[in-house]
Protein backbone atom coordinates (compact mmCIF):
# COMPACT_ATOMS: atom_id res chain seq x y z
CA UNK A 1 0.00 0.00 0.00
CA UNK A 2 1.31 3.42 -0.62
CA UNK A 3 0.97 6.36 1.50
CA UNK A 4 -1.16 7.93 -0.70
CA UNK A 5 -3.81 5.12 -0.91
CA UNK A 6 -3.03 4.88 3.10
CA UNK A 7 -4.42 8.25 3.05
CA UNK A 8 -7.48 7.79 0.80
CA UNK A 9 -8.33 4.75 2.97
CA UNK A 10 -9.18 6.57 5.44
CA UNK A 11 -13.23 6.44 5.60
CA UNK A 12 -14.45 9.50 4.49
CA UNK A 13 -17.00 10.21 7.04
CA UNK A 14 -14.31 9.61 9.37
CA UNK A 15 -11.89 11.75 7.70
CA UNK A 16 -14.42 14.74 7.32
CA UNK A 17 -14.73 14.84 10.99
CA UNK A 18 -11.54 14.75 11.64
CA UNK A 19 -10.97 18.08 9.33
CA UNK A 20 -14.29 19.72 10.60
CA UNK A 21 -12.34 19.44 13.80
CA UNK A 22 -9.20 20.44 12.66
CA UNK A 23 -10.73 23.44 10.55
CA UNK A 24 -12.75 24.52 13.75
CA UNK A 25 -9.30 24.79 16.33
CA UNK A 26 -7.63 27.67 14.33
CA UNK A 27 -11.09 29.59 13.98
CA UNK A 28 -11.19 31.89 16.97
CA UNK A 29 -14.34 32.07 19.35
CA UNK A 30 -17.38 33.48 17.52
CA UNK A 31 -20.81 34.50 18.99
CA UNK A 32 -22.71 31.10 18.89
CA UNK A 33 -24.98 32.30 15.65
CA UNK A 34 -21.55 32.87 13.73
CA UNK A 35 -20.02 29.98 14.65
CA UNK A 36 -22.99 27.87 13.65
CA UNK A 37 -23.03 29.79 10.16
CA UNK A 38 -19.50 29.00 9.93
CA UNK A 39 -19.99 25.46 10.14
CA UNK A 40 -22.43 25.03 7.37
CA UNK A 41 -20.62 27.27 4.88
CA UNK A 42 -17.04 25.75 6.08
CA UNK A 43 -18.54 22.23 5.34
CA UNK A 44 -19.99 23.84 1.56
CA UNK A 45 -16.70 25.82 0.59
CA UNK A 46 -14.24 22.69 1.85
CA UNK A 47 -16.19 20.44 -0.54
CA UNK A 48 -15.51 22.69 -3.50
CA UNK A 49 -12.59 21.95 -6.60
CA UNK A 50 -9.83 24.35 -6.40
CA UNK A 51 -8.88 25.98 -9.92
CA UNK A 52 -5.35 27.85 -9.06
CA UNK A 53 -4.30 30.49 -11.66
CA UNK A 54 -0.91 30.74 -11.20
CA UNK A 55 1.59 28.36 -10.02
CA UNK A 56 5.04 26.87 -10.68
CA UNK A 57 6.42 22.90 -11.48
CA UNK A 58 7.61 20.90 -8.38
CA UNK A 59 10.33 18.58 -9.10
CA UNK A 60 12.00 15.72 -6.91
CA UNK A 61 14.79 17.66 -5.84
CA UNK A 62 13.06 18.54 -2.40
CA UNK A 63 11.94 15.05 -2.24
CA UNK A 64 14.48 13.90 0.97
CA UNK A 65 15.22 17.22 2.58
CA UNK A 66 16.82 18.95 6.17
CA UNK A 67 14.76 20.96 8.27
CA UNK A 68 17.49 24.01 7.39
CA UNK A 69 16.86 23.42 3.67
CA UNK A 70 12.98 23.29 3.99
CA UNK A 71 12.76 26.73 5.22
CA UNK A 72 15.26 27.93 2.84
CA UNK A 73 13.29 26.34 0.14
CA UNK A 74 9.99 27.32 0.97
CA UNK A 75 10.46 30.68 2.02
CA UNK A 76 10.98 34.20 -0.07
CA UNK A 77 14.48 35.48 1.61
CA UNK A 78 15.68 31.64 0.81
CA UNK A 79 16.01 32.95 -2.75
CA UNK A 80 18.40 35.65 -2.01
CA UNK A 81 20.49 33.06 -0.52
CA UNK A 82 22.92 32.23 -3.49
CA UNK A 83 23.32 36.29 -3.79
CA UNK A 84 25.07 37.08 -0.58
CA UNK A 85 27.93 35.30 -2.27
CA UNK A 86 30.21 35.90 -5.32
CA UNK A 87 28.48 33.85 -8.03
CA UNK A 88 28.44 30.34 -8.56
CA UNK A 89 29.81 29.91 -4.91
CA UNK A 90 26.78 29.01 -3.15
CA UNK A 91 26.06 26.19 -5.48
CA UNK A 92 29.93 24.76 -5.09
CA UNK A 93 29.05 24.48 -1.36
CA UNK A 94 25.86 23.08 -1.59
CA UNK A 95 26.82 19.94 -4.13
CA UNK A 96 30.31 19.88 -2.51
CA UNK A 97 32.32 17.00 -0.05
CA UNK A 98 33.21 17.77 3.07
CA UNK A 99 36.63 19.00 2.25
CA UNK A 100 34.99 21.56 -0.23
CA UNK A 101 32.03 22.76 2.14
CA UNK A 102 34.92 23.67 5.11
CA UNK A 103 37.22 25.32 2.55
CA UNK A 104 34.43 27.29 1.69
CA UNK A 105 32.66 27.81 4.90
CA UNK A 106 36.47 29.33 5.52
CA UNK A 107 36.81 31.38 2.96
CA UNK A 108 32.95 32.58 2.98
CA UNK A 109 31.59 32.03 5.61
CA UNK A 110 28.58 30.77 4.44
CA UNK A 111 27.14 27.94 6.94
CA UNK A 112 26.97 30.67 9.76
CA UNK A 113 25.36 32.70 7.05
CA UNK A 114 22.48 30.35 6.36
CA UNK A 115 22.21 29.71 10.31
CA UNK A 116 21.30 32.93 10.72
CA UNK A 117 18.86 32.99 8.12
CA UNK A 118 17.22 30.01 8.52
CA UNK A 119 17.11 31.02 12.73
CA UNK A 120 15.07 33.74 11.88
CA UNK A 121 12.70 31.95 9.21
CA UNK A 122 11.94 28.80 11.85
CA UNK A 123 10.67 31.64 14.22
CA UNK A 124 8.24 32.91 11.72
CA UNK A 125 4.41 32.02 12.93
CA UNK A 126 4.26 31.26 9.39
CA UNK A 127 6.36 28.07 9.75
CA UNK A 128 5.25 27.27 13.41
CA UNK A 129 1.95 27.07 12.15
CA UNK A 130 2.53 25.07 8.88
CA UNK A 131 5.04 22.28 10.93
CA UNK A 132 0.85 22.05 13.44
CA UNK A 133 -0.72 21.67 10.36
CA UNK A 134 1.28 19.11 8.24
CA UNK A 135 1.86 17.57 11.29
CA UNK A 136 -2.31 16.10 11.05
CA UNK A 137 -1.52 15.20 7.52
CA UNK A 138 1.53 13.34 8.40
CA UNK A 139 0.23 11.69 11.39
CA UNK A 140 3.15 12.79 13.44
CA UNK A 141 4.48 15.42 15.99
CA UNK A 142 4.24 19.17 15.71
CA UNK A 143 8.21 20.00 15.55
CA UNK A 144 9.70 20.78 12.32
CA UNK A 145 12.16 18.05 12.92
CA UNK A 146 9.48 15.50 13.14
CA UNK A 147 7.53 16.76 9.79
CA UNK A 148 10.70 16.89 7.78
CA UNK A 149 11.27 13.40 9.41
CA UNK A 150 7.52 11.76 8.34
CA UNK A 151 8.23 13.94 5.12
CA UNK A 152 11.44 12.33 4.01
CA UNK A 153 9.80 8.98 4.56
CA UNK A 154 7.17 9.64 2.36
CA UNK A 155 9.70 11.00 0.27
CA UNK A 156 10.31 7.61 -0.99
CA UNK A 157 6.93 7.76 -2.99
CA UNK A 158 7.26 11.50 -3.44
CA UNK A 159 5.16 11.86 -6.48
CA UNK A 160 2.46 9.81 -4.55
CA UNK A 161 2.72 12.22 -1.90
CA UNK A 162 2.41 15.05 -3.98
CA UNK A 163 -0.79 13.65 -5.90
CA UNK A 164 -2.09 13.02 -1.77
CA UNK A 165 -1.48 16.45 -1.07
CA UNK A 166 -3.74 17.88 -4.13
CA UNK A 167 -6.58 15.29 -3.66
CA UNK A 168 -6.82 16.22 -0.30
CA UNK A 169 -7.04 19.81 -0.82
CA UNK A 170 -9.34 18.98 -4.28
CA UNK A 171 -7.34 20.44 -7.26
CA UNK A 172 -8.91 20.00 -10.40
CA UNK A 173 -6.81 22.73 -12.84
CA UNK A 174 -3.80 24.55 -12.56
CA UNK A 175 -2.44 26.91 -14.62
CA UNK A 176 1.25 26.72 -14.56
CA UNK A 177 3.25 29.51 -15.07
CA UNK A 178 6.78 27.23 -17.12
CA UNK A 179 8.95 30.39 -16.78
CA UNK A 180 10.31 29.49 -13.62
CA UNK A 181 11.30 26.13 -13.66
CA UNK A 182 15.10 26.36 -12.29
CA UNK A 183 16.19 25.11 -15.23
CA UNK A 184 13.96 22.15 -16.02
CA UNK A 185 12.51 21.68 -18.56
CA UNK A 186 9.70 19.67 -20.90
CA UNK A 187 10.10 16.19 -19.48
CA UNK A 188 9.84 17.56 -15.92
CA UNK A 189 7.33 19.80 -16.72
CA UNK A 190 5.19 16.40 -17.93
CA UNK A 191 6.16 14.28 -14.91
CA UNK A 192 5.24 16.87 -12.58
CA UNK A 193 1.74 16.97 -14.78
CA UNK A 194 1.37 12.95 -14.55
CA UNK A 195 1.99 13.01 -10.89
CA UNK A 196 -0.96 15.57 -9.92
CA UNK A 197 -3.67 14.10 -12.40
CA UNK A 198 -6.75 13.57 -12.52
CA UNK A 199 -6.04 17.12 -11.79
CA UNK A 200 -5.25 18.73 -14.97
CA UNK A 201 -2.64 21.36 -16.29
CA UNK A 202 -2.80 24.37 -18.77
CA UNK A 203 0.40 26.25 -19.53
CA UNK A 204 1.12 29.80 -19.83
CA UNK A 205 4.44 31.34 -21.46
CA UNK A 206 6.75 34.11 -20.31
CA UNK A 207 7.74 36.43 -21.85
CA UNK A 208 10.78 36.55 -20.62
CA UNK A 209 11.36 33.00 -21.87
CA UNK A 210 11.23 33.99 -25.55
CA UNK A 211 13.20 37.02 -25.43
CA UNK A 212 15.97 35.22 -22.98
CA UNK A 213 17.19 32.89 -26.14
CA UNK A 214 17.46 36.20 -28.06
CA UNK A 215 18.75 38.98 -26.23
CA UNK A 216 22.39 37.59 -26.64
CA UNK A 217 22.32 37.20 -30.10
CA UNK A 218 24.35 38.74 -32.87
CA UNK A 219 21.87 39.60 -35.18
CA UNK A 220 19.70 43.00 -36.51
CA UNK A 221 17.04 44.52 -34.79
CA UNK A 222 14.59 43.30 -37.40
CA UNK A 223 15.31 39.49 -37.70
CA UNK A 224 15.22 39.78 -33.32
CA UNK A 225 11.76 41.01 -34.05
CA UNK A 226 10.91 38.70 -36.43
CA UNK A 227 12.10 35.61 -34.58
CA UNK A 228 10.33 36.66 -31.41
CA UNK A 229 7.16 37.06 -33.05
CA UNK A 230 7.28 33.74 -34.46
CA UNK A 231 8.03 32.70 -31.22
CA UNK A 232 5.17 34.39 -29.63
CA UNK A 233 3.06 32.79 -32.13
CA UNK A 234 4.49 29.14 -31.86
CA UNK A 235 3.67 29.57 -27.74
CA UNK A 236 0.35 30.88 -28.47
CA UNK A 237 -1.11 28.49 -31.66
CA UNK A 238 1.30 26.04 -31.74
CA UNK A 239 3.35 23.97 -29.17
CA UNK A 240 5.82 26.49 -28.31
CA UNK A 241 5.22 25.81 -24.72
CA UNK A 242 7.74 22.68 -24.00
CA UNK A 243 5.82 20.51 -26.27
CA UNK A 244 2.66 22.29 -25.71
CA UNK A 245 0.25 25.69 -26.12
CA UNK A 246 -0.24 28.32 -24.09
CA UNK A 247 -3.32 29.66 -22.74
CA UNK A 248 -2.18 32.89 -21.67
CA UNK A 249 0.98 34.96 -21.38
CA UNK A 250 2.95 36.25 -18.00
CA UNK A 251 5.32 39.17 -17.92
CA UNK A 252 8.27 39.94 -15.04
CA UNK A 253 8.53 43.84 -16.40
CA UNK A 254 7.05 45.41 -13.53
CA UNK A 255 9.64 44.90 -10.76
CA UNK A 256 12.49 45.38 -13.60
CA UNK A 257 11.37 48.78 -14.95
CA UNK A 258 8.34 50.46 -12.87
CA UNK A 259 5.45 52.30 -14.45
CA UNK A 260 4.90 50.35 -17.73
CA UNK A 261 4.35 53.05 -20.95
CA UNK A 262 3.39 50.83 -23.70
CA UNK A 263 5.68 50.85 -26.68
CA UNK A 264 4.45 50.65 -29.94
CA UNK A 265 7.20 52.71 -31.75
CA UNK A 266 9.86 50.71 -33.08
CA UNK A 267 12.09 53.07 -33.09
CA UNK A 268 13.13 53.37 -29.17
CA UNK A 269 13.20 49.62 -29.22
CA UNK A 270 15.82 49.50 -32.08
CA UNK A 271 18.03 52.25 -30.17
CA UNK A 272 17.46 50.08 -26.98
CA UNK A 273 18.43 46.89 -29.03
CA UNK A 274 21.62 48.75 -30.73
CA UNK A 275 22.95 49.81 -26.73
CA UNK A 276 21.91 46.39 -25.65
CA UNK A 277 24.52 44.52 -28.12
CA UNK A 278 27.49 47.34 -27.47
CA UNK A 279 27.38 46.62 -23.66
CA UNK A 280 25.71 42.83 -23.26
CA UNK A 281 29.03 41.36 -22.12
CA UNK A 282 28.66 44.62 -19.33
CA UNK A 283 25.90 43.97 -17.98
CA UNK A 284 27.10 40.97 -15.48
CA UNK A 285 29.16 43.55 -13.73
CA UNK A 286 26.62 46.20 -13.94
CA UNK A 287 24.20 47.14 -11.10
CA UNK A 288 20.67 45.85 -11.43
CA UNK A 289 19.41 49.34 -11.83
CA UNK A 290 21.43 50.33 -14.50
CA UNK A 291 21.07 47.13 -16.36
CA UNK A 292 17.54 47.26 -16.72
CA UNK A 293 17.94 50.41 -18.05
CA UNK A 294 19.63 49.01 -20.95
CA UNK A 295 16.56 46.79 -22.16
CA UNK A 296 13.95 49.19 -20.85
CA UNK A 297 12.20 50.24 -24.22
CA UNK A 298 13.74 46.95 -25.75
CA UNK A 299 10.79 45.12 -23.17
CA UNK A 300 8.08 48.10 -23.18
CA UNK A 301 8.27 46.96 -26.96
CA UNK A 302 8.14 42.75 -26.43
CA UNK A 303 6.08 43.34 -23.74
CA UNK A 304 3.32 45.31 -26.16
CA UNK A 305 3.95 43.20 -28.71
CA UNK A 306 2.54 40.05 -26.59
CA UNK A 307 0.25 41.95 -25.07
CA UNK A 308 -1.42 42.52 -28.48
CA UNK A 309 -1.83 39.06 -29.61
CA UNK A 310 -3.46 38.30 -26.01
CA UNK A 311 -6.14 41.06 -26.86
CA UNK A 312 -6.54 39.70 -30.77
CA UNK A 313 -7.13 36.42 -28.77
CA UNK A 314 -8.73 37.57 -25.74
CA UNK A 315 -6.61 35.34 -23.54
CA UNK A 316 -5.30 36.87 -20.10
CA UNK A 317 -1.87 38.83 -19.70
CA UNK A 318 -0.39 37.81 -16.01
CA UNK A 319 2.04 40.23 -14.86
CA UNK A 320 4.34 39.99 -11.65
CA UNK A 321 2.96 42.74 -9.20
CA UNK A 322 4.54 42.93 -5.66
CA UNK A 323 6.14 40.39 -3.71
CA UNK A 324 9.04 39.96 -4.49
CA UNK A 325 11.98 37.50 -5.19
CA UNK A 326 15.58 38.97 -4.45
CA UNK A 327 18.14 39.41 -5.05
CA UNK A 328 16.66 40.42 -9.13
CA UNK A 329 13.98 42.09 -8.10
CA UNK A 330 13.47 46.06 -6.98
CA UNK A 331 10.43 46.18 -4.51
CA UNK A 332 9.72 49.66 -4.89
CA UNK A 333 9.21 49.27 -8.91
CA UNK A 334 5.93 46.71 -7.98
CA UNK A 335 3.03 48.76 -6.88
CA UNK A 336 -0.08 47.97 -8.77
CA UNK A 337 -0.67 51.27 -9.87
CA UNK A 338 2.29 50.94 -12.07
CA UNK A 339 -0.11 49.00 -14.27
CA UNK A 340 -2.74 51.43 -15.19
CA UNK A 341 -1.88 52.47 -18.30
CA UNK A 342 -0.97 48.78 -19.55
CA UNK A 343 -4.70 47.72 -18.10
CA UNK A 344 -6.25 50.39 -20.41
CA UNK A 345 -4.00 49.94 -23.41
CA UNK A 346 -5.24 53.03 -25.05
CA UNK A 347 -4.91 53.23 -28.61
CA UNK A 348 -6.65 56.69 -30.52
CA UNK A 349 -7.85 57.69 -26.72
CA UNK A 350 -9.69 54.43 -26.70
CA UNK A 351 -9.24 52.18 -23.77
CA UNK A 352 -9.08 48.26 -25.46
CA UNK A 353 -9.65 46.23 -22.06
CA UNK A 354 -6.94 43.25 -22.51
CA UNK A 355 -7.79 40.84 -19.96
CA UNK A 356 -4.57 42.00 -17.16
CA UNK A 357 -4.03 39.89 -14.35
CA UNK A 358 -1.82 41.51 -11.66
CA UNK A 359 -0.23 38.83 -9.50
CA UNK A 360 0.07 38.09 -6.01
CA UNK A 361 -2.87 40.11 -4.94
CA UNK A 362 -0.66 43.27 -5.46
CA UNK A 363 1.11 41.90 -1.53
CA UNK A 364 1.42 44.26 0.20
CA UNK A 365 -0.36 46.66 -1.69
CA UNK A 366 -3.66 44.84 -1.58
CA UNK A 367 -5.97 47.86 -1.88
CA UNK A 368 -4.36 49.22 -4.55
CA UNK A 369 -4.75 46.03 -6.32
CA UNK A 370 -8.44 45.58 -5.80
CA UNK A 371 -9.26 49.07 -6.34
CA UNK A 372 -7.48 49.03 -10.31
CA UNK A 373 -9.74 45.63 -10.10
CA UNK A 374 -12.71 47.75 -8.73
CA UNK A 375 -12.27 50.71 -11.51
CA UNK A 376 -11.08 48.86 -14.74
CA UNK A 377 -13.73 45.53 -15.70
CA UNK A 378 -10.66 44.20 -17.39
CA UNK A 379 -8.29 43.84 -14.61
CA UNK A 380 -8.94 41.03 -12.53
CA UNK A 381 -7.47 40.22 -8.94
CA UNK A 382 -5.17 37.04 -7.85
CA UNK A 383 -4.79 35.99 -4.75
CA UNK A 384 -1.29 34.18 -4.29
CA UNK A 385 1.21 34.98 -2.51
CA UNK A 386 -0.83 36.56 -0.41
CA UNK A 387 -2.49 32.89 -0.10
CA UNK A 388 -0.86 30.71 1.94
CA UNK A 389 2.09 33.34 3.57
CA UNK A 390 -0.97 35.39 5.08
CA UNK A 391 -2.84 32.92 7.21
CA UNK A 392 -4.87 33.59 10.18
CA UNK A 393 -5.37 37.34 9.08
CA UNK A 394 -6.16 36.27 5.65
CA UNK A 395 -9.61 36.26 6.64
CA UNK A 396 -9.19 40.13 6.89
CA UNK A 397 -7.92 40.14 3.10
CA UNK A 398 -10.06 38.03 1.77
CA UNK A 399 -12.91 40.52 3.43
CA UNK A 400 -10.75 43.69 2.11
CA UNK A 401 -10.76 42.25 -1.88
CA UNK A 402 -14.48 40.88 -1.64
CA UNK A 403 -15.65 44.72 -0.16
CA UNK A 404 -14.09 46.60 -3.73
CA UNK A 405 -13.85 43.56 -6.47
CA UNK A 406 -16.35 42.16 -7.96
CA UNK A 407 -17.12 38.42 -6.75
CA UNK A 408 -16.72 37.43 -10.59
CA UNK A 409 -13.13 38.82 -11.23
CA UNK A 410 -11.35 36.99 -7.82
CA UNK A 411 -9.38 34.59 -8.48
CA UNK A 412 -7.68 31.75 -6.63
CA UNK A 413 -4.16 31.10 -6.87
CA UNK A 414 -1.22 29.71 -4.96
CA UNK A 415 2.37 30.59 -6.52
CA UNK A 416 3.29 26.96 -5.20
CA UNK A 417 6.81 26.79 -6.16
CA UNK A 418 9.30 24.24 -5.02
CA UNK A 419 8.09 23.15 -2.05
CA UNK A 420 4.69 20.76 -2.44
CA UNK A 421 3.13 21.35 0.90
CA UNK A 422 3.10 25.19 -0.11
CA UNK A 423 -0.39 23.97 -3.00
CA UNK A 424 -1.58 22.04 0.07
CA UNK A 425 -1.43 24.98 2.48
CA UNK A 426 -2.71 27.36 0.19
CA UNK A 427 -5.72 25.13 -0.50
CA UNK A 428 -6.32 24.17 2.93
CA UNK A 429 -5.68 28.18 4.14
CA UNK A 430 -7.63 29.75 1.62
CA UNK A 431 -10.80 27.65 1.84
CA UNK A 432 -10.86 27.83 5.52
CA UNK A 433 -10.81 31.67 5.61
CA UNK A 434 -12.76 32.17 2.46
CA UNK A 435 -15.41 30.52 4.70
CA UNK A 436 -14.77 32.53 7.72
CA UNK A 437 -14.92 35.74 5.68
CA UNK A 438 -17.90 34.61 3.85
CA UNK A 439 -19.27 34.04 7.12
CA UNK A 440 -18.73 37.53 8.63
CA UNK A 441 -20.62 38.55 4.85
CA UNK A 442 -23.60 36.28 5.47
CA UNK A 443 -23.79 37.38 9.35
CA UNK A 444 -23.80 40.88 8.56
CA UNK A 445 -26.45 40.37 5.57
CA UNK A 446 -24.35 41.30 2.73
CA UNK A 447 -24.93 37.61 1.56
CA UNK A 448 -27.21 35.17 2.21
CA UNK A 449 -26.14 31.56 2.31
CA UNK A 450 -26.82 30.64 -1.56
CA UNK A 451 -25.02 33.77 -2.47
CA UNK A 452 -21.88 33.14 -0.04
CA UNK A 453 -21.65 29.61 -1.87
CA UNK A 454 -21.70 30.96 -5.51
CA UNK A 455 -19.17 33.65 -4.22
CA UNK A 456 -16.73 30.71 -3.21
CA UNK A 457 -17.38 28.48 -6.20
CA UNK A 458 -16.75 31.62 -8.30
CA UNK A 459 -13.26 32.08 -6.71
CA UNK A 460 -12.07 28.83 -6.33
CA UNK A 461 -12.85 27.60 -9.34
CA UNK A 462 -15.17 29.56 -12.12
CA UNK A 463 -13.68 32.37 -12.40
CA UNK A 464 -10.84 30.78 -13.92
CA UNK A 465 -12.62 27.89 -16.13
CA UNK A 466 -14.82 31.16 -17.91
CA UNK A 467 -11.24 33.26 -17.90
CA UNK A 468 -9.18 30.95 -19.59
CA UNK A 469 -12.26 29.17 -21.47
CA UNK A 470 -11.78 25.87 -20.19
CA UNK A 471 -14.31 23.69 -18.83
CA UNK A 472 -12.17 21.09 -16.71
CA UNK A 473 -12.08 19.01 -19.88
CA UNK A 474 -8.47 17.40 -20.57
CA UNK A 475 -5.94 19.59 -22.28
ZN1 LIG B 1 4.92 32.84 -9.66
Amino acid sequence: MTYADRDLSLDSKKRKEKKGRDHFAHIPRFLSKQHREFASIFEAVNALPIDDTHCHIITDKDAVTTPQRFLERISLAGYAVPGYFPDGVYERWLHGDEVTRSELNKRFNIQPTLDAITYDLSHSVFIKFLVKELAEFLECEPRLEAVIEARNDRGRNYWAYINGLFRDVNYENIVLDTGYAEGHGAREIAQFEDAILPCRTYRISRIETLQRELFPLEITFEEFEQRYKAKLSEVLDGDGNYGKKSYGMKSYLLPFIGLIRPLHDRRPAEASWQSLRSSFDKLPSMDRESAFLVTKDLRRYTFTLALEECLKRNIPMQIHTGDGEAPEVILRNQDPFYLEEVVRFDHDNVMRMPKIIPLHAGFPSVGKAAWLSHIYPNCYFELSIMTPFVHQNLYQRYLQVMEVVPLSKILFASDAYHIPELYWLAGRWGKRYLAQALTELVVGGALGVDEAIDAASMILYKNNRSLYKVNGLPS
